[in-house]
């Protein structure tokens, strides 16, 4: 309880770590060790270092989807009162962030569970209020955006504006929205946006580990009695691999690829740092995923980042680097 409430004073972000399974064949001995008496702590070894993190929740290997979608469920609701969240996975291609956010057919994860929870939320209201829940996906590669529900997607190039009425809110011209009124909207809707990422490139997992997958939701409500409205919105992004791929001799498109990813996950650990320092000045314009998430990352918007780890001991140094990543920004 007191640790919760310590939690709650630390402001609006949250760390939390998830580790994924060893698979078969892999070397994990003694890499990871997690703390008896503090959910929040996990010890690395690395090259014969151990160091130690203190984060918000440690999940370990056999944490069930179920499990991780409990930590974010009081996120996902503030949505229905005009909150604006943003949920991360990042780490290592490898490390679990498409298995946490989309999950298995049989298991899904936080997306599929995150609108599900908003549509019972939503029918929880009193009558007098009418919610509107619309979705946009779109993939942030090479510093370019793309809507990945959109006609044409491959000719798609998307711009970010800010809105002209000085709420500071921030919205992408053209950007296809789709109206989801149910589970089954939902399901199509991801299938859609996954076969659209499918067919800009030969090889999915590729593609996949070099952009940024975000699907955007947002959720409008109107009371119909006193005329007040809502406007949430709940961003949930499958970021690009943060694998240090620039040091093992990249060359030509790939190396392109590599400096786009590193500043852009620069640029959101720059900004988490500088939001939770309080400073005058957030560098929101250095990259185009700070700068679409904006509106949702600043005030009194709240923030999850869920670090992915691999256990595995030819892991250990990218381990390190995500742990450090996740301990700077909290
Ligand atoms: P990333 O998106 O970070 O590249 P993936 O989500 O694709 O990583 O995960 C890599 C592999 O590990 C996949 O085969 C995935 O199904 C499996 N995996 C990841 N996390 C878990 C988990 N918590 N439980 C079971 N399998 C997992
Ligand atoms: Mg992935």
């Amino acid at each position: 309880k007191i640790h919760n409430q310590l939690v709650q004073l630390k402001g609006n972000i949250r760390v939390l770590c998830r580790v994924r399974p060893v698979a078969g064949g892999e070397e994990a001995e003694g890499v990871l060790t997690f703390d008896p008496d503090d959910d929040g702590v996990l010890h690395l070894s690395d090259k014969g270092k151990v160091t130690t993190f203190d984060l918000d929740k440690v999940f370990g290997p056999e944490a069930t989807q179920e499990e991780g979608f409990s930590e974010v469920e009081a996120l996902v609701t503030s949505c229905v009162d005009g909150f604006h969240v943003c949920i991360f996975a990042y780490g290592q291609t490898g490390s679990g962030k498409t298995y946490t956010m989309e999950g298995a057919a049989s298991d899904p994860g936080l997306n599929q569970r995150a609108l599900r929870l908003l549509f019972s939320r939503v029918a929880d209201k009193s009558p007098e209020w009418e919610f509107h829940i619309c979705v946009s996906m779109l993939e942030i590669y090479n510093e370019t955006l793309r809507d990945l529900l959109g006609d044409q997607p491959a000719a798609d190039k998307l711009d970010i504006k800010m809105n002209p009425d000085g709420s500071g809110q921030l919205y992408v011209p053209g950007l296809t929205r789709v109206a989801v009124r149910t589970v089954d909207d939902v399901n199509q809707v991801l299938e859609a946006g996954r076969a659209s990422r499918a067919t800009a490139c030969t090889d999915l997992n590729e593609r996949s580990s070099r952009s940024h997958a975000l699907l955007v939701v947002s959720v409008a409500g109107l009371n119909g009695t006193t005329g007040s409205r809502t406007q949430g919105k709940l961003n949930l992004v499958d970021l690009a691999g943060s694998e240090r791929v620039g040091r093992s001799g990249a060359e030509g498109g790939r190396l392109r690829e590599a400096r786009h990813i590193n500043k852009s996950l620069s640029a959101l650990g720059d900004v988490m740092d500088a939001l939770r320092r309080k400073r005058p000045h957030v560098p929101f314009r250095n990259s185009r995923l700070t700068f679409l998430l904006q509106d949702s990352l600043q005030g009194d918007s709240k923030t999850l980042m869920m670090v992915q780890v691999s256990p595995v001991a030819a892991d250990a140094g990218e381990s390190l680097c995500s742990l450090k990543f996740a301990q700077r920004v909290r």
